[in-house]
């Protein structure tokens, strides 16, 4: 491996953790071992503040896939390390990662944030407080998978089933929220039993590395989580691989009807979690202030770049002029800053390519609907920010209204009836999320029952817990990650039939 510490660039304010795994060499990890690329290509991580590129990684071809699959697969065979572990075993080694994350929280929390763009408060209080809590709660279920004892009409038949590792995992990781969402996949893998190749996005590839390294200093046996930077390419022959049994993805909706369809065509397993567009309602009786700064964090919080964002925004027309105006006033005063800078709230988005699509997206509102606050996605301080924007519109039809954008951008409309407004919300092709702001009991649980959604909060947005299932319906996604059916997601169902 070449080092590139001479061409990158760490801002000041990284601390000496950070900035020692960020200037240290960079390799793959594939059976426990840092290696370059066979063909020794790599690319750049970039500071989305700044644009400069604050490392060099590997970009894994599909040899390397073929060698990480081959690794995850030597982990999985009967009698190796892993498969002869307990469970009580697994799952302390699975605690110890989790210990191991809370006591580098902050030195990733600095990583996650110099090469997603986010906030260093929430890379730390929620991505790395996040991860910390799902490898905890994934840590205990190990020594609670159980099959069952089945009372079949046969006599003299005793039949049980037994819940089994589902195998070798292909895990590809979206960029938004690069570490949470690889231990989201990476937690009840690891408790199933099973053994993984992960695929960080190619924007974002830093901390799935040093989670490797993390996860072999746990105890984890070399192979078990095998870790591939590099990009769709990658992605792609991963997902081909015959020897994959599962496939996990979480990206953009594009890619995951390709990867369902290969999934399929191939009959492996799969759980997608997609786009969204997710409506969040405000009912006459809400308490507003309270609803207008669920609704701001709602959508804004990440940049918007968060696949649950609260995109859709339905006020009763009663309330509407008061709610849209408090809502301009808070975007107003909201100013795009860095991630590592303390202050921040919204940082810049991913990339350049996001950067042009988002302000695409805006050049498309300010034609069909209504610009009520920011707009601008050309800051003067280079890097990729963009105002926190506000559109309003009637035309349920417009491009802004139905396309996730995943940006800071907010559409506001109003509604009438209760009625009108779940039948509005349910028309989009999206059903990740959707959120009730309201004081009535009924109603609550009413648009609760209606909404089409794998998600719907009340009084909130985003809450997030490792034992409650996350996940989408219609074009948002197949599976539910997270909880008891997060856990089922990596295992096999056996059935023992016994003439006795
Ligand atoms: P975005 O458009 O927001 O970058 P993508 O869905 O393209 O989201 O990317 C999510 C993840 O999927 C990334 O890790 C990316 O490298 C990977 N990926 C992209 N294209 C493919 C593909 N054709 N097959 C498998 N993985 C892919
Ligand atoms: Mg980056």
């Amino acid at each position: 491996m070449t080092s590139s510490s001479a061409t990158t660039h760490l801002p000041d304010a990284l601390g000496q953790p950070a900035r020692d795994f960020l200037s240290s060499s960079h390799g793959l990890l594939i059976g426990g071992e840092a290696r370059a690329a066979a063909d020794h290509r790599e690319f750049e991580s970039l500071d989305p503040a700044t644009g400069r590129v604050i490392a060099r990684v590997p970009h894994a071809s599909s040899e390397d896939v073929d060698a990480a699959v081959a690794a995850a697969r030597t982990a999985f065979a009967e009698g190796s390390p892993w498969r002869s572990m307990s469970p009580l075993d697994r799952g302390r080694r699975i605690a110890a990662l989790a210990e191991l994350l809370d006591s580098h929280a902050q030195e990733l929390a600095e990583i996650e944030s110099l090469d997603n763009g986010k906030p260093v408060k929430f890379a730390r209080h929620v991505d790395l407080a996040g991860a910390v809590a799902h490898l905890h709660y994934f840590a205990g279920w190990p020594t609670k998978i159980e099959g069952h004892t089945i009372p079949v009409a046969a006599a003299n038949m005793h039949c049980y089933t037994r819940k089994e590792p589902i195998g070798v995992c292909a895990q590809i990781i979206p960029w938004n929220f690069p570490l949470l969402m690889a231990v989201w996949k990476v937690a009840p893998a690891l408790a199933a039993g099973a053994t993984i190749v992960l695929k960080p996005a190619e924007q974002t590839p830093m901390s799935a590395l040093r989670l490797g390294q993390l996860a072999l200093e746990a105890g984890i046996p070399e192979g078990v989580l095998n870790v591939l930077t590099g990009d769709g390419e990658t992605g792609a022959a991963l997902v081909e691989h015959p020897d994959v049994d599962k496939i996990s993805f979480t990206g953009s909706t594009a890619v995951g009807r390709e990867i369902g369809a290969k999934a399929g065509r191939a009959l492996k397993r799969v759980t997608l979690e997609l786009g969204g567009k997710s409506p969040n309602i405000i009912l006459p009786d809400a308490d507003i202030k309270r609803a207008v700064q669920g609704s701001f964090t709602g959508i804004y919080f990440n940049s918007g770049q968060s696949c649950n964002a609260a995109s859709r925004l339905f006020v009763h027309k009663d309330q509407y002029d008061e709610v849209v105006g408090a809502l301009a006033e808070q975007a107003r005063a909201t100013i795009p800053g860095p991630g590592l800078d303390p202050q921040t709230f919204v940082g810049p988005l991913i990339s350049a390519e996001q950067h042009e699509r988002v302000r695409g997206y805006i050049d498309a509102g300010r034609a069909e609907a209504e610009l009520v606050a920011g707009g601008s996605s050309d800051l003067g301080k280079g890097g990729y920010f963009t105002e926190p924007t506000l559109f309003a519109t009637t035309d349920d039809d417009a491009k802004i209204v139905r396309e996730e954008i995943f940006g800071p951008v907010l559409v506001a409309q109003s509604y009438d009836s209760v009625e009108e407004v779940a039948q509005r919300a349910n028309a989009g092709a999206y059903g990740l999320a959707a959120g009730v702001w309201t004081r009535d009991v009924s109603n609550a649980h009413r648009l609760a029952a209606l909404l089409r959604a794998g998600s719907v909060y009340i009084n909130t947005w985003s809450a997030s817990d490792p034992a409650a299932p996350f996940g989408g319906v219609k074009a948002s996604g197949v599976g539910r990650e997270h909880g008891h059916d997060g856990l089922d997601a990596y295992l096999e169902t056996k059935t023992v039939w016994t003439a006795l």
